[in-house]
């Protein structure tokens, strides 16, 4: 597959093989990435690259449409049967322009959003400052109980009926429990809001039955499709028939010019390998190994937030170590195990520089560890956190990551090592 790269430019061909080496030579554990099949690869590697299809199935703006039309329907109609939606568009190029389509279609600029706060757990997109998403609408943010660190649906409601959003987002980046998307129906509800749940980080789940499903409970489902869902990078809305026109019209013209033809017949692919009856064996085993991590770590005396996992990851609150994120993230990477530095609810330091660190289990799962391996995994991570300024024990901790990844290739319908 690389050979034509290989020719045509050793530079990036000698890129792609380190990144590879990267990959197969650590511990991935940050929790929004993964890694696809090889048939998922390949498709995104494919001529539905070379062509051009501004529009949707039957009403194109060019011709020679007659693969697109059959692969965008079969993307569609396999997302509609798995996660058993209405409707469903495969056209956002990622789950942040999928977010913004959504609200448009929804709401107008200057209408009230209310999602998760970033430093809470929510997704930048969820209204916060920086995001267009926070500047186009009037952003209201809600946050975790600062005694429990889990939603407080309560709270949720006090806010909604005195903001009274047009929308209201559930889902999140960084929340380490399930989440009752039913409670969130209820308090849209009440307050006359649309729900639109973005399950960017848990569709695999979803998809896996590991996690309630947010489908029945939402107007409108946004979601990435690269992270649990383990397919290509891309995003899709999977929405209430009433609404599927105008999300259609706000992504294309509204945002985007043409779909990314490649990357929906991937998508096709993915949503065709999480119908396979061992994706609910890998969806559950993802759960099983965050939360037997989550366990050894408590073990060790790491305080956790909410306390531990229902789900694929875990947020680590440092400040009873007496450190930060982010040098403990630097040493895991030099070990070889990849996290990222995170903030917890109520932190005081900066986003540079945050009390939390962030990992979970989808890639390594999906490479076939288990338990077992969590339990060296939690054994490293604190030898390490002890261990800051040495590099002796770093390094030896980092020689026996290397030796467990050798024993972990990806499974064989992945693509292998180089
Ligand atoms: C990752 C994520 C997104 C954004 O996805 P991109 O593909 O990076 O744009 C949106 N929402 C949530 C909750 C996410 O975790």
């Amino acid at each position: 597959m690389l050979s034509s790269i290989k020719q045509t430019d050793p530079v990036v061909y000698d890129l792609i093989c380190q990144e590879q080496a990267r990959q197969n030579n650590s511990i991935r554990m940050i929790p929004s990435e993964n890694c696809v099949s090889k048939a998922v690869m390949q498709a995104t590697g494919s001529c539905l690259t070379n062509k051009y299809s501004e529009g949707y199935p039957g009403k194109r703006y060019y011709e020679g449409q007659q693969i697109t039309d059959q692969v965008e329907n079969l993307a569609r109609e396999r997302a509609k049967a798995l996660f058993g939606a209405e409707a469903a568009c495969v056209q956002p190029h990622s789950g942040s322009p999928a977010n913004l389509a959504t609200y448009c279609a929804l709401a107008e600029p200057g209408d009230t959003i209310m999602g998760l706060a970033l430093p809470h757990g929510g997704h930048l997109t969820h209204g916060w400052k920086v995001s267009y998403t926070g500047k186009f609408f009037k952003s209201v943010q809600y946050e975790l109980n600062p005694e429990t660190g889990r939603l407080d649906y309560d709270h949720i409601l006090e806010m909604a009926k005195e903001h009274k959003p047009k929308i209201l987002i559930s889902g999140s980046s960084a929340y380490p429990r399930e989440i009752d998307f039913s409670k969130f129906d209820e308090i849209a509800k009440a307050v006359g809001a649309y729900h639109v749940s973005d399950m960017a980080h848990i569709a695999g789940l979803v998809a896996g039955k590991a996690h309630m499903s947010p489908v029945p409970y939402a107007d409108a489902v946004t979601t990435t499709t690269h992270k649990t869902l383990r397919g290509p990078r891309g995003g899709m809305v999977l929405a209430k028939e009433e609404h599927i026109a105008a999300i259609n019209k706000a992504v294309f013209p509204g945002f985007q010019g043409g779909p990314h033809m490649h990357t929906i017949s991937a998508l096709a692919i993915a949503l065709h390998e999480a119908m396979a009856p061992d994706f609910a064996t890998y969806a559950a085993q993802i759960v099983a190994n965050a939360k037997r991590l989550a366990e050894k770590l408590l073990e060790y005396g790491f305080d956790l937030v909410s306390g531990g996992t229902d789900n694929h990851l875990i947020l680590m609150d440092l400040r009873n170590k007496g450190i930060t994120g982010k040098p403990l993230a630097k040493a895991l990477d030099r070990a070889h195990i990849v996290t990222n530095y995170n903030s917890v609810p109520g932190d005081t330091a900066g986003p540079f520089n945050p009390s939390g660190l962030r990992m979970g289990t989808p890639a390594i799962t999906t490479r076939g560890m288990k338990e077992d391996q969590m339990d060296l995994i939690a054994g490293w991570i604190n030898t390490i956190c002890d261990n800051l300024e040495n590099e002796d024990v770093i390094a030896k901790c980092g020689s026996e990551v290397l030796e467990l990844c050798s024993q972990f290739p990806l499974p064989d319908t992945f693509v292998q090592p180089q």
